[in-house]
């Protein structure tokens, strides 16, 4: 098999919900398989064997519903980060971010992702152990917890194009 091997196929669940990305080895195995559907193929690409061409796919959907409680994305630095456009949500500062608990955790703020906001030093400790109304400052956005669909659009729009009728962008 030859061409842009490294393209990655997008899952859907049986409701079009994304569930997974695969190399296209494990998406050919799953159709072959008849475990997933193709719905889309990168167009200008094929696979070729010795006596035989396929068409790349770029969207399979699984024929069973796998129960998946929450496909979301993990909570870390950069995939918040990544959330707030790399940007301070009290000043708009793209310099020195850190994060910021909105609720305090000494006020029992937890450490999620409707908590948690991307802030730059300076708001940072501007806030210090305060909450934004008594810190007087203002969050451009209500902290959201993303779904895979919010993070795949970006990956999509740089490498994947064929994904995009398929991804919805909304929050839980
Ligand atoms: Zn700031």
């Amino acid at each position: 098999m030859i061409d842009s091997m490294e393209k990655k196929v997008l899952v859907l669940n049986l409701d079009h919900s994304p569930v997974a990305i695969v190399t296209v080895q494990k998406a050919l195995v799953l159709t072959i398989l008849q475990k997933a559907t193709s719905l889309a193929n990168f167009d200008y690409l094929r696979i070729r064997t010795i006596d035989r061409e396929f068409f790349y796919p770029a969207v399979i959907r699984l024929y069973e519903y796998k129960n998946i409680p929450y496909r979301g994305v993990m909570l870390n630095r950069a995939n918040l980060y990544k959330r707030d456009n790399f940007s301070c949500q009290y000043c708009g500062s793209k310099k020195n971010l850190t994060i910021d608990h909105v609720l305090p955790k000494s006020k029992g703020g937890k450490t999620t992702w409707t908590n948690l906001a991307t802030a730059c030093h300076r708001c940072n400790t501007l806030k210090g152990d305060k909450t934004p109304e008594q810190a007087g400052m203002k969050l451009f956005a209500l902290p959201f917890r993303p779904t895979l669909s919010y993070f795949l659009v970006e990956y999509a729009e740089r490498h994947a194009e064929e994904w995009i009728p398929f991804l919805q962008v909304r929050s839980v």
